[in-house]
């Protein structure tokens, strides 16, 4: 790991130097809400942010995509070679990654997502954590690895800390913007990192797998009977990992595209079988399912979105502490 000092006045000459790299998605704010889209200007980008609404799972694994083309007994895979910049992406974020390629690059390798999360640059950003966040408890505060750089907000700078061979080249293409870090600075960092601690509540609400599974269905009914299954907290989770697969076909019947998007254990049809059973029929079966996930397998990056855009305010601390009394 190399330590690096970026004013803040050459936060944007950074910017625009990491276009070399590829296209760069960033926080951007519009309409309140802060989501990851492409950024060609400095003056698009908000750094300073609590958490975007979708995190930037999105980049690496769009909500839909094609990916097969096939005619007749011939198909071939539609991967995208593009080189990206993820800039911003939070601790909890960047550990959301790590979870997802558990599961994506594990044998065999899903193309799709490894093309894209090798060829994608990862520069990573200290949050502003507000009551919704419980990274603390899920050991999602801070991470040592998973990214190419990240800046961490010391006031007038950014301490850098640059993590990869590829980071390292970024930051020597750029040479004349960083600096090096002395005592003072470290100093600096340590006491910023301490404050951001500090704002984060919950300390150790976790391991609580078995006690998901002995609750009987009348625990997860209390809270089931608030959800409307409309999908929201999977759909703004950073760990859910479940697509669905359709084709569409050419008019010839024997052409055609093959798409995959996002799924939601949420959804009554996410467990719906070919002769009408459904594995998870009741929503307090869905909502099990989600929280044995999340909590029991240990999914969770204590992000706090699925309680923000939850409609009913259905909130996962709140499970939490029913699960421990
Ligand atoms: S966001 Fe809330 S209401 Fe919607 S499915 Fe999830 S728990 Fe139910
Ligand atoms: S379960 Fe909720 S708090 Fe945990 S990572 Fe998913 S959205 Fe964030």
């Amino acid at each position: 790991m190399k330590f690096l000092k970026l004013k803040k006045d050459q936060i944007e000459d950074f910017f625009d130097s990491i276009h070399s790299f590829g296209i760069v998605y960033a926080p951007v704010k519009s309409d309140g809400k802060i989501s990851f889209r492409r950024a060609q200007n400095f003056s698009d980008v908000s750094l300073e942010y609590t958490r975007s609404q979708i995190p930037p799972k999105h980049v690496i694994l769009p909500m839909e995509e094609p990916i097969l083309k096939f005619r007749e007994e011939e198909y071939f895979e539609v991967v995208d070679d593009e080189n990206k910049v993820l800039l911003g992406v939070h601790h909890c974020d960047i550990i959301a990654f790590k979870m997802l390629d558990e599961v994506y690059l594990q044998p065999p390798k899903d193309i799709y997502y490894h093309e894209r999360i090798k060829r994608t640059l990862i520069i990573g950003l200290s949050c502003i954590p507000d009551n919704y966040c419980f990274c603390k408890a899920t050991n999602s505060f801070y991470t040592s690895d998973g990214f190419d750089i990240f800046l961490h907000d010391c006031g007038d700078f950014y301490f850098v800390r640059v993590a990869t061979p590829r980071g390292l080249k970024v930051t020597e293409n750029s040479k004349n913007l960083f600096e090096k870090v002395d005592e003072k600075d470290m100093e600096l960092f340590v006491k910023a990192e301490k404050e951001r601690f500090e704002r984060v509540k919950g300390k150790n609400l976790w391991m609580i797998g078995d006690l998901i599974e002995l609750r009987d269905e009348n625990f997860w009914k209390i809270f089931s009977e608030r959800c409307l299954n409309c999908g929201n907290c999977t759909l703004v989770c950073p760990t859910c990992q479940c697509f669905e697969v359709y084709d569409e076909l050419e008019e010839d019947l024997k052409s055609g595209n093959r798409f995959r998007r996002w799924d939601s254990c949420m959804l009554r049809a996410h467990g719906l079988v070919a002769d009408g059973h459904n594995f998870r029929e009741r929503t307090e079966e869905r909502l099990r399912n989600r929280l044995s996930c999340k909590l029991g397998e240990m999914r969770c990056v204590g992000c706090g979105r699925c309680t923000v855009y939850c409609p009913t305010g259905i909130d996962i601390l709140e499970i939490v502490r029913a699960l421990k009394e």
